[in-house]
């Protein structure tokens, strides 16, 4: 049974949600993630595959590498990491060779989650290693921060497809007006 969702696990959360921000303003996919060892937050990290011309930049890849460097070792057991969207196979992958204790996740994503949408890796008994996994702390906000980004891209494809379309028009009467 799913246990209450405590105090500290908000605090993480919104620190994850800060790092999706962070994303957000950059263009990316906003998805945000921080890691936690202690009650502590040791690293964080954001989405930026375009950025960086890198399609493993996920927010988690971003934050596990950073907490890894800090902590000068590739495994990361006893530590937590949060993040703002259900991981995707890569990045659930990456956790289980940090040998990450657990992990944390805002929204679900129907697409691409592997923590129990799409698939749930989590759950495979065969794997050696096992990361609890928790998933809708601060969901609403995580995925409402997603949907007004995809909603803001959309608008401004509509926007840009009708101003190509307005010069268009433009330039045919102008050829009309000179024949
Ligand atoms: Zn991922």
């Amino acid at each position: 049974m799913e246990t209450e969702t405590t105090a500290q696990e908000l605090d993480f959360m919104r620190l994850a949600y800060q790092q999706a921000e962070l994303a957000r303003a950059e263009g990316e996919v906003p998805v945000g993630a921080v890691v936690v060892k202690d009650g502590v937050l040791i690293a964080s990290g954001y989405n930026r595959p375009i950025g960086k011309h890198d399609p493993t930049a996920h927010a988690e890849i971003m934050a596990l590498r950073a907490a890894a460097e800090i902590l000068g070792n590739y495994r990361l057991p006893g530590c937590e990491l949060y993040v703002t969207l259900e991981p995707c196979i890569m990045c659930s992958g990456a956790m289980m060779h940090a040998r990450l204790t657990r992990v944390i996740f805002g929204a679900s994503d129907p697409k691409t989650g592997a923590a129990g949408s799409v698939m749930d890796i989590f759950a495979q008994d065969n794997l050696n290693h096992h990361t609890e996994v928790r998933g809708g702390v601060l969901a609403d906000e995580c995925s409402a921060l997603l949907k007004s980004f995809f909603a803001d891209r959309r608008l401004a494809a509509t926007e840009k497809r009708r101003n190509l379309a307005n010069s268009l028009t433009e330039s045919l009467s102008e050829s009309d007006k000179r024949n």
